[in-house]
């Protein structure tokens, strides 16, 4: 009777599970598809707890077996539930064969089918009162067992409705562990979504991030996008980035790399590996993520936050962050540099045409001087040439004016340093470190000193210096600059005086010092147009020939220069003497009317008659030019001066006529 009513019940439990309709809302084709594979099996313990546990629960009521129902992993474990196997000790927790023998259980599993075992077939003691039957739960899809239902009955009761009881039990077991397994499957779906969306709002802000930054081609832009996103992304974190490079932000948040400072060893440690470093205590995350571009790491993002609160993927995330703003930077830096090139290359090209456009040394050394002022933004320069008769510099062009002219032996100062390691100087404080007294940076109150040697073919020509009242105001990158431009400073140098010197060559007469013929004139025409009036003496030396035949041509040069002495010695610094030609001189007097030239004349006939030895005399011819006569000319004031001259030999020589 009993038997009877539970294979009824049996049977309408079976229709339940084998149709879910009847129970459960049609799930979706592809859902139902979805299946543990023989990879899971080490990991649906959980799942066949509660599976069972909502079995219990639902088929609580029923007129079960006799027996207690057991569930199996296919390992041979009990799926304990509330400590119901375990608690019972009169069975094992195992039913594998090769722990406790030959069962229904394990004969279900290697048969795949419902097995029904006498007690008298159980070689395990705690077998030996039972008869055990058993059946296999296989997967919906690929059909392998996934869990075995057992009972152990009293021995000798077995029956086969009892198998069949157990059947339906498996497949309500079955489909408990399938709604479980659906579940699992489709809130794993919904963490992964959940997951991919905020994966993508976070590529979305990354894309954002990365055009934003790849449009700034200014370091700047770069360094305050990338905090200020960090700031809109996570609020509750403090953003600091820290550059290794020469650079000065006016972004409080962006500070120098210091090496030296202790709470920096995790922002150290990953400016040396290239790596996101972590460090977690109680209350404090702290990551340090490197901005690294193709070239190296410039610095370190530092992160600060209350608490841990970043996943993987926001770590993921920054790093992808950190790269795209350390290849930013880097563009930014490489364009930077270009531009600085660039404008550097135009300045040297610009300076070097001005520096060459005039070869008065003079003017290109106080337009050089100007210039250095204006590129390095600074308040003093001082420009100096080596006179390498004297052993000295030579301000040749400054902008305190107290120190044009000043000459200062070859050890003096930083022009000393440069004279003998012939490398530049960048100082950054004078005050706090004084390698040599300098007048320059004393006189000026000068603390930054940029400074470097003039060299040509390797020799020191000179010295630019350039100061700055405040401390630390020069960079490497201004170093380099003024060493490049030192260069074609000293060349444009070497230039103009090498063309004074060529000048002063063409425009000198070699044996006496006096000027050339060439250049008299040349200054007589230009008086001329200027002047008023202006005189010239001719000078002769009265038989020179004689000197020459007596004394040789030597003793005549010797005269030459001698005559030549008394004259320049005896003019004012406006007159002009110059080698006329042969053994004449001749001496152009400014503005000088007729008595006053004679005069001079006389006073160098005199002094050439008592002062030359072997004792010579000279005859002079005057003549003297007014705007307001009819023809006013070189040639003719020339003309005149010669015919006085030539009177003059005619009286007798060592006397003067005024033509
Ligand atoms: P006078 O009193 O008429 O001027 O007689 P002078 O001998 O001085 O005149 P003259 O013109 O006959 O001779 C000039 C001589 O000067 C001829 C030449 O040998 C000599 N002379 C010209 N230039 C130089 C020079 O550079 N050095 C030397 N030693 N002699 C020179
Ligand atoms: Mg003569
Ligand atoms: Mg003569």
């Amino acid at each position: 009777m009993v038997n009877k009513r539970k294979t009824q019940q049996h049977q309408e439990l079976l229709e339940d599970i084998k149709n879910p309709s009847r129970t459960r809302q049609q799930l979706p084709h592809w859902l139902q598809k979805q299946d543990f594979t023989e990879a899971d099996l080490p990991y649906i313990h959980a799942l066949l707890v509660s599976s069972f546990a909502d079995w219990q629960e639902e088929a609580d009521g029923f007129p079960w077996l006799d027996g207690q129902l057991i569930l199996l992993h296919p390992d041979g474990t009990s799926i304990s539930l509330d400590g119901l196997v375990e608690d019972n000790e009169s069975l094992p927790v195992s039913w594998n064969r090769e722990i406790i023998g030959p069962n229904a259980a394990n004969t279900a599993l290697e048969t795949c089918r419902p097995t029904l075992m006498r007690a008298e077939e159980h070689h395990h003691p705690r077998f030996k009162a039972f008869d055990s039957i058993a059946v296999p739960i296989f997967t919906r899809t690929a059909g392998f067992p996934c869990a075995i239902v057992a009972c152990l009955l009293p021995a000798g009761t077995a029956q086969a409705g009892d198998l069949k009881l157990l059947q339906a039990a498996a497949l309500h077991i079955r489909s408990c562990m399938y709604r479980h397994f659906e579940n699992l499957f489709v809130g794993g779906l919904l963490r992964d979504q959940k997951l991919s969306k905020k994966e993508e709002s976070r590529r979305d802000i990354l894309f954002d991030v990365m055009r934003r930054l790849n449009d700034h081609i200014d370091v700047e832009n770069v360094l305050s996008e990338v905090l200020d996103s960090l700031e809109k992304l996570y609020p509750i974190c403090k953003a600091d980035l820290f550059l290794s490079q020469d650079y000065n932000s006016p972004n409080e948040k962006v500070k120098p790399l210091a090496f030296h400072l202790n709470d920096m060893d995790l922002c150290k440690s990953a400016f040396v590996d290239g790596q996101i470093r972590e460090e977690r205590s109680v209350g404090r995350h702290q990551l340090a993520l490197p901005l690294s571009g193709k070239q190296g790491v410039y610095g370190v993002l530092r992160l600060d936050l209350p608490e841990h609160v970043f996943d993987d993927a926001d770590i993921s995330f920054l790093t992808m962050l950190a790269g795209a703003a350390g290849a930013a930077f880097e563009k930014a830096k490489l364009h930077e540099q270009a531009n600085i090139l660039v404008g550097e290359l135009r300045l040297i090209n610009e300076l070097t045409q001005r520096l060459n456009s005039s070869l008065k040394l003079s003017d290109t050394m106080q337009f050089a001087s100007a210039e250095l002022l204006n590129i390095f933004k600074s308040d003093y320069c001082c420009i100096l040439q080596v006179d390498s008769t004297s052993h000295e510099f030579v301000v040749m062009s400054s902008n305190v004016e107290e120190m044009i002219g000043e000459t200062y032996p070859y050890e003096y100062g930083f022009c000393g340093v440069m004279w003998s390691t012939k490398e530049p100087i960048i100082l950054s404080d004078y005050c706090s470190a004084t390698p040599v007294s300098s007048k320059l940076m004393d006189i000026t109150n000068s603390r930054s000193l940029l400074a470097s040697p003039l060299l040509l073919n390797g020799e020191v020509i000179g010295a630019v210096l350039i100061t700055k009242a405040e401390a630390n105001h020069y960079s490497y990158d201004n170093y380099k600059l003024l060493q490049v431009l030192s260069a074609h400073l000293g060349l444009a140098m070497s230039n103009a005086t090498l063309h004074a010197e060529v000048r002063r060559m063409v425009i000198t007469d070699n044996l006496t010092g006096l000027y050339a013929r060439h250049y008299l004139n040349e200054r007589i025409r230009r008086k001329q147009v200027k002047d008023s009036s202006g005189s010239l003496i001719v000078v002769d030396i009265d038989h020179f020939k004689k000197i020459n035949d007596t004394f040789g041509h030597q003793v005549g040069d010797d005269i030459l220069i001698q005559v030549s002495g008394i004259i320049r010695t005896s003019i004012r610094d406006s007159d002009i003497a110059a080698r006329w030609g042969g053994e004449e001189l001749a001496i152009y007097l400014p503005l000088l009317n007729l008595d006053q030239t004679e005069r001079v004349a006389e006073r160098i006939r005199y002094r050439v008659e008592t002062e030359t030895n072997p004792k010579v005399t000279v005859s002079c011819g005057i003549s003297e030019w007014r705007v307001i006569d009819d023809r006013v000319s070189v040639e003719s004031l020339f003309y005149k001066a010669d015919m006085a001259l030539y009177e003059a030999k005619h009286h007798g020589r060592n006397c003067i006529v005024v033509g």
